[in-house]
């Protein structure tokens, strides 16, 4: 199984998402159904991509690819819960897949639903959608203990940095396996934020200093 390096994987997403903004897709992914015959037998993408659900980050559109190309998870809020751990380590594991990107996004409603949750708690919230506002809370809350509780775009663009900063962390260390695969067999967790104004991804962090 030919594994592409998380190096090269981020290279090939940066690629993907200028050709986005440039309005321009690559011929393989304008053909991707080509390829439906040869992923009959299996899969080998080049990057797993943790994302929100928000309508407007289509993971697959936002980076140029096609079938096949991308494992993707997408949950409200890119949050980090077992489940997401365990999606991420079947692909590391099951496909070699090397890079696994956190993808946050501005404006993100579930980070804003948190923060409002914070500063007005709801007598009566849902409990399902309390699991996922619970998993933000600990990466937004001390961001309101500083002067950004008195500037709401400030602190909503702060608090969706350190959501998928937290989030990535969260990926790199809550999982043995994947923490030895990090160690040891070149896995890469990076954290990105997709601009909804602009549709440009950047790749904040943990990112190496030579890329
Ligand atoms: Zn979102």
């Amino acid at each position: 199984m030919p594994v592409v390096p998380a190096l090269e994987a981020l290279e090939r997403l940066r690629e993907g998402n200028r050709r986005f903004t440039s309005g321009v897709r690559s011929i393989d992914t304008l053909t991707t159904q080509t390829r439906l015959g040869d992923l009959v037998a299996g899969q080998e993408p080049f990057a797993v991509i943790l994302g929100c659900s928000d309508s407007r980050v289509p993971v697959e559109i936002v980076f140029d690819q096609g079938l096949g190309d991308l494992f993707v998870i997408r949950v409200a809020g890119n949050i980090v819960a077992p489940s997401q751990i365990g999606s991420v380590e079947f692909a590391a594991q099951r496909f070699g897949t090397r890079l696994v990107v956190i993808l946050g996004h501005t404006r993100c409603g579930a980070v804003q639903a948190t923060l409002e949750e914070l500063q007005q708690p709801n007598t009566q919230p849902s409990r399902n959608l309390s699991s996922i506002v619970d998993r933000i809370r600990p990466s937004v809350e001390g961001l309101l203990a500083t002067e950004l509780r008195h500037d709401h775009e400030a602190l909503a663009q702060q608090a969706i940095l350190a959501n998928v900063r937290v989030s990535a962390n969260d990926l790199r260390h809550g999982s043995a396996i994947l923490e030895r695969m990090i160690q040891r067999e070149g896995l890469l967790v990076v954290g990105a934020e997709y601009s909804l104004e602009t549709g440009v991804v950047d790749f904040f962090d943990g990112v190496p200093a030579t890329v």
